[in-house]
């Protein structure tokens, strides 16, 4: 790719001086992330503190302009990108609401602007930023990678759609962004007035990803913060409503990155998928307790890749150990969604761009994820009679 381009914008930038700093802003740290795209296309993160925001905009003005007078460079996109200030309390950040692009105007997509802090300590549900016109906003999280989290979510997400509801899905798994792949979708969102993002269409759903945003195979290195400003902006900026329910695809684990996603997004409710074995069960329990800890409700448990039927003899082989999904659900008291099976299909059509609840929809194959879909209805519905935790007086 265009690695080269990329060199000479940090040597153009090594000649700019950071005044805060007193030395370039290379050298200073000052340039936490740097792209080029195909289209020639430069994104620069340009790090800076939530009360230094405003005072860093000349700077990033001045990095902006300089990347794009480097040959190679159709347009450039500077961003600031910015970490809680030593000491403050998640209320007390300075912000127009989480991921607030402190006023400045530029390219929204890919514009990854980390106003807002990490998080608050565990335990607390911090003022989330609201998404207006989504009804309700339900994760898709694993303990582990590779466990089907994604083809899940994809799968899911048109089940409930089947089902007559207004889906769409946000792909926050920054580590290997695959929704766009899943759902055969390429090129940037659209954003006909250059603030409001509109999200792809993939088989009638709303799609949005950082994967649509950064080439598959850009190394781009996300620190917590830039992630969650990321997030906060497609959350607010991108065009959802109307819709009755956000899939979100989290990054699997069950890390610092996980944790803060799951603060800081007003979930509905979250499903846990894992593999039978016993492993990924002690990987899926850290998942539940990181939800827990932040008060999410667990709107149930999914087992993937339950089984393999052989496509000659029909033979069912339960080759990771079938059932310990469930099993673990029964044992804490959590619904059980349903398991899948390993099907070669599934893999195939999805890694195609054509998710099999889209393409066959009355399938024996997508017949799982019709009934995992009800069972998160049922699901989402029990947990909103539950009482609410916080009532508002005005
Ligand atoms: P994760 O999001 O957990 O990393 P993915 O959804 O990307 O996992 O799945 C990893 C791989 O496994 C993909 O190639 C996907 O097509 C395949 N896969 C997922 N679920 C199934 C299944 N039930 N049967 C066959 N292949 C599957």
């Amino acid at each position: 790719m265009s690695r080269t381009v990329r060199d000479q914008i940090l040597s153009r930038l090594a000649g700019i001086r950071d005044p805060e700093r007193g030395r370039d802003v290379v050298a200073s740290g000052r340039i936490s992330g740097l792209t080029v795209d195909e289209a020639g296309i430069a994104r620069i993160m340009v790090e800076t503190t939530p009360d230094r925001a405003a005072a860093t905009e000349p700077l990033r003005r001045e990095i902006e302009k300089a990347a794009a007078g480097v040959t190679g460079v159709t347009r450039a996109a500077a961003v600031l990108t910015a970490e809680r200030a030593p000491g403050r309390g998640p209320g007390q950040a300075p912000r127009g609401g989480a991921g607030h692009s402190h006023g400045h105007s530029h390219a929204p997509a890919g514009s990854a602007t980390a106003g807002s802090p990490t998080g608050p300590a565990a335990g607390q549900r911090p003022s989330a930023p609201v998404v207006p016109g989504v009804t309700a906003i339900i994760a898709v999280a694993s303990g582990k990678g590779g466990v089907g989290k994604s083809t899940l979510a994809v799968n899911l997400a048109l089940a409930l759609q089947a089902r007559g509801l207004k889906t769409g899905i946000l792909d926050a798994d920054v580590y290997g962004p695959s929704i766009p792949r899943m759902l055969g979708l390429q090129g940037r969102p659209d954003s006909p007035d250059g603030k409001r993002i509109t999200p792809k269409i993939g088989w009638g759903l709303k799609a949005m990803s950082i994967g649509l945003m950064v080439e598959e195979d850009t190394p781009l290195i996300w620190r917590g913060p830039m992630i969650q400003g990321a997030l906060d902006q497609f959350l607010r900026e991108t065009d959802w409503a109307p819709l009755d329910v956000l899939v979100l695809d989290m990054p699997p684990g069950t890390g610092d990155v996980q944790l803060s996603i799951a603060q800081r997004v007003p979930l509905a409710g979250a499903v846990i998928v894992s593999t039978p074995q016993d492993i990924a069960l002690l990987d899926a329990r850290k998942g539940l307790a990181m939800f827990r800890k932040v008060e999410v409700p667990i709107l149930g448990l999914v087992e993937n890749m339950s089984w393999f039927t052989c496509p000659h003899c029909g033979g069912r082989s339960d080759i990771f150990g079938h059932g310990g999904a469930r099993d673990e659900a029964l044992k804490l008291g959590l619904p059980f969604l349903g398991a899948v099976p390993l099907d070669l299909d599934v893999r195939i059509m999805s890694d195609e761009g054509r998710p099999v609840v889209a393409v066959a929809p009355e399938s024996e194959a997508a017949a799982p994820y019709h009934a995992i879909a009800a069972g998160v209805v049922e699901s989402l519905g029990r947990v909103r009679r539950e009482p609410p935790r916080i009532i508002i007086e005005d």
